[in-house]
């Protein structure tokens, strides 16, 4: 096993000094219980990115689209489980738009905002939790071994992304465990944290309507990388 890319689990006592070196104690900080509180320490929540006339477009171009089963990759394989229920829909010609778009936030709005740069992301996909529509607990780059109470990359993926395109759903929030933080998607909002088990997230059942976000995940020039190619549909930058 690759000792390297081996970390142990994150799990901060309250008491002790936040991780994101405020000074403040992680419960008063980036784990405060709090119904109001700022998001963690790089959790960047920008609100209302994509406007309201494209995201009422696209979202009435989808909901005529017939969706694709997905799962959760498990090494190298998309297995649908229980553990993720969504749909993939495409956006035909507008995906190109997307791109482009996606193209601007890894190199502009993910860069000023965090201070790195991209060598690619994997191009966009648009998922549709319907009701009863969720995904696990999970990290985006890390796996979990129990044995060593401990988290193994797996994964080349550096930043997690999420744009929301509606919000006329119920349930569907999205909450990060570690840290206590629960955030409910307002339609155009552009989400975006590093893809580590700190971050662990999920995505909690939709209860009414269908919940529609964009995804993806950028990967930062020279970093240390566990596959030797990006093993998804990339675009380089
Ligand atoms: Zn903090």
């Amino acid at each position: 096993m690759d000792e390297h890319f081996i970390t142990p689990a994150f799990n901060p006592s309250p008491n002790q000094a936040c991780f994101c070196g405020s000074h403040l104690a992680f419960a008063q900080c980036c784990g405060s219980t709090q119904s109001h509180r700022q998001p963690p320490h790089s959790v960047h929540i920008i609100r209302g990115f994509l406007d309201a006339t494209t995201t009422e477009k696209w979202v009435g171009l989808l909901d005529k689209k017939r969706g694709e089963k997905t799962g959760l990759k498990q090494g190298g394989e998309v297995v649908v489980s229980d553990k993720r229920v969504a749909e993939r829909v495409f956006l035909g010609p507008v995906e190109k738009k997307l791109t482009r778009l996606m193209r601007k936030v890894f190199t502009t709005t993910i860069p000023q905002a965090m201070a790195c740069d991209f060598e690619w992301f994997e191009r966009p996909q648009i998922v549709r939790y319907p009701v009863g529509g969720h995904i696990w607990l999970h990290a985006d780059n890390e796996n979990y071994i129990k044995e060593r109470k401990a988290w193994r990359k797996t994964s080349d993926r550096d930043v997690s992304l999420l744009l929301y395109l509606n919000d006329d759903f119920d349930g569907g929030e999205l909450s990060f465990y570690a840290m206590n933080y629960v955030y409910k998607p307002r339609r155009g909002d552009l989400v975006f944290f590093p893809s580590d088990h700190r971050y662990a997230h999920r995505a909690h059942p939709v209860t009414s309507g269908r919940r529609y976000a964009v995804i993806s995940w950028g990967a930062f020039r020279d970093a240390p990388r566990v596959h030797a190619r990006p093993t998804n549909n990339c675009i380089f930058l």
